[in-house]
């Protein structure tokens, strides 16, 4: 333990020296600390990072550039770069029981594009690049880059579809990976919501995809990662998990067997800010089939690292190997399913009809909403929360049907079962209250909403004296 005052010291002496050069930085940097002390933050893929985290990035590793890999970089001067990349590596490692761990992606979507990188260079046969992966790339004749361009391009990728939960990054057009790949997804049964395995085995038995994606944002439910291999070894494909959301759950075991995708999966992409409570960052985990590939993600893929934030890595991954963060894995599920519980409880209609892990998906037009009004009422109302599609969405991925909530950050904060009750109770006060508003034409907005102010104002005090127990970072005192 640090002594009682060092964080309010660091922090302090921090917002000074900011202030001294540019002092509405160190403005912002404070009222952002007020903000996210006062909101009840619901959004699934946020988190609070610990001070120590927070620390780590704020120094001179910032200055520092590291191409390359640890010991064999393209620049002088990097043996302290490589005692932080390596702890980041090795605890990674042994976090997940991973062979192989790159922990240089600047964002879940850096990570996903190295891991698509290394698998189309491990997969695609082209003579010229097994030339390019001898690094033998002045031998490449022109017809080698023909065919080279010519069969990256034209993969196969079947991921998860985005109404259904998936990611841009599966292969959606408004993402590179939609024009890298040719894309096919799955999606959920109608009925159920869940993940129908016999259709994902069907589609992949006609689209014979290269890669086989797992992982979601907005599925509220358990994957099986096992099923999923065998569905990839059935028709040849490289089996990837993106453990974006659920990373933390891994790390704290509460998926596991079955659902723990690291076994089972060739290769595994993760953010490290979302429910594991890092710092801003990406991940690769793979085996050492796919290793020297994934290795090549700087300069292939991405810009430099940051060390900065590989130091912080490092220090949020030892926090997630103490024996703490299983307990911390553990009641973010059991606060997911209490605010499931209590909106059920309260006449919500959920998909899939409650949760197992982290996220919960109300399907607003149970409340006559879409999904933007429900975000704009419940945000009046002090509750930070996010619009999002929903399977077979009929308002479209801009005003959408859902709103995705999630529980990793009120978790981290030290809330409970019972105040998930009480959450609930609030969000589903919003919701009923809150009316469609009508356009200058009179038609009903899927934008606008009526709702009384004097009751937003209610909400968001009741929000305030709830979380007034659970204090964010209680060990930093700016004042
Ligand atoms: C959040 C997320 C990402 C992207 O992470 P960034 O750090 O925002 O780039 C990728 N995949 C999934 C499944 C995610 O949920």
């Amino acid at each position: 333990m640090p002594s009682p005052n060092a964080e309010s010291t660091a922090f302090r002496s921090a917002l000074e020296v900011i202030r001294a050069v540019e002092p509405r930085v160190a403005d912002a940097i404070t009222a952002e600390l007020t903000d996210q002390r006062e909101s009840l933050k619901l959004i699934a893929s946020e988190n609070y990072a610990s001070p120590a985290t927070l620390l780590a990035m704020g120094n001179w590793f910032s200055d520092k550039y590291a191409e390359g890999t640890v010991g064999r970089r393209f620049y002088a001067g990097c043996q302290n770069v490589d005692t932080v990349e390596a702890l980041a590596a090795e605890h990674a490692k042994e976090l997940f029981g991973a062979t192989h761990a790159y922990v240089q992606p600047h964002s879940g979507i850096d990570a996903n594009l190295v891991a698509f990188w290394a698998v189309l260079a491990d997969r695609v046969e082209v003579p010229a690049l097994r030339k390019a992966q001898v690094r033998q790339v002045n031998d490449l004749t022109e017809e080698d880059w023909f065919t080279l361009r010519r069969e990256l391009g034209n993969q196969r990728m079947l991921g998860m579809s985005l109404d259904a939960g998936g990611h841009l990054t599966h292969g959606f057009r408004p993402n590179i990976s939609g024009k890298m790949f040719d894309q096919r997804s799955y999606g959920t049964d109608p009925v159920t919501g869940l993940i129908d395995y016999d259709k994902v085995a069907e589609a992949a038995r006609e689209f014979k995809p290269m890669i086989l994606v797992a992982g979601y944002s907005a599925y509220p439910r358990k994957v099986n990662f096992r099923i999923m291999r065998e569905i990839a070894d059935s028709v040849g494909a490289t089996f990837m998990v993106d453990m974006a959301h659920f990373a933390g759950l891994v790390a704290g075991k509460v998926f596991t067997g079955d659902f723990d995708p690291v076994p089972h999966a060739h290769i595994v992409t993760t953010t490290t800010h979302k429910s594991l409570r890092g710092p801003r960052g990406g991940m690769v985990l793979c085996g050492p089939e796919l290793a020297d590939q994934v290795d090549r993600g700087c300069p292939m893929v991405l810009g430099g690292p940051l060390p900065h934030v590989m130091a912080a890595k490092a220090v949020a991954l030892a926090e997630a190997r103490r024996p703490d963060f299983a307990g911390y894995a553990q009641r973010i599920v059991d606060n997911a399913q209490a605010l499931a519980e209590g909106l059920l409880s309260r006449g919500a209609t959920l998909v899939t009809g409650g949760t197992d892990n982290h996220l919960v998906l109300i399907d607003v037009s149970g409340y006559g909403l879409t999904g933007r009004q429900a975000e704009q009422a419940l945000l009046d109302s002090g509750i930070v929360t996010n619009r999002n599609s929903v399977p077979q969405d009929r308002n479209g991925a801009w005003y959408t049907s859902g709103i995705r909530i999630g529980t990793p950050a009120l978790t981290t904060r030290g809330l409970g079962v019972a105040e998930m009750d009480a959450t609930a109770e609030l969000i589903h006060t919003v919701l009923s209250q809150t009316t469609t508003g009508s356009n200058a034409d009179g038609t009903a907005s899927k934008a606008k909403y009526v709702l009384d102010p004097a009751l937003a104002d209610k909400v968001s005090r009741q929000a305030t004296d709830l979380l007034s127990a659970f204090p964010l970072y209680p060990s930093v005192d700016l004042a």
